[in-house]
């Protein structure tokens, strides 16, 4: 007959002040989080802008005050979501052509040479809010910081 010596807490129970901040922004959903993304809004509350203009990005957000400019070379990350999705796309788009429309691969090249180069500067934005959002995802503390 032994009972459990240590009194069990229900999740969710807060023993004290210091867990109860931890929770004042608990993670978001991962879709929550790349919808915010997409939209260029802070990940941690969802209403903030994460650009100022088209390049500038504020240094916090005007919200809820998360620290939106990280160290140097953060987003040097978002260029693999960016170059990702470039690729992705010229692919499906090229096959798509080629094997159901039956377009000459000759006749693509340019006009799928120009979509590499204007497509990345059109969401590079989108790159860059998405590789915060999934900072968040993969490091919750940054959501706690002040
Ligand atoms: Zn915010």
């Amino acid at each position: 007959m032994n009972q459990p010596t240590q009194p069990q807490q229900p999740e969710g129970d807060v023993p004290d002040g210091q867990q109860a901040d931890q929770s004042k922004w608990p993670r978001p959903q991962f879709e929550t989080l790349i919808w915010r993304g997409v939209r260029l809004r802070c990940p941690r509350c969802g209403e903030g802008k994460l650009f100022e203009g088209f390049i500038r990005m504020p240094e916090r957000c005007s919200n809820c005050n998360l620290r939106i400019q990280r160290e140097a070379g953060f987003y040097l990350g978002s260029t693999y979501i960016n170059y990702g999705v470039t690729a992705v796309l010229m692919t499906a788009t090229f096959l798509f052509l080629r094997l159901f429309m039956n377009i000459p691969a000759k006749t693509m090249i340019w006009p799928l040479f120009g979509f590499c180069i204007i497509f990345p500067v059109l969401i590079f934005r989108q790159a860059r809010a998405i590789w915060l959002a999934l900072d968040c995802q993969f490091d919750q503390s940054i959501l706690n910081e002040e």
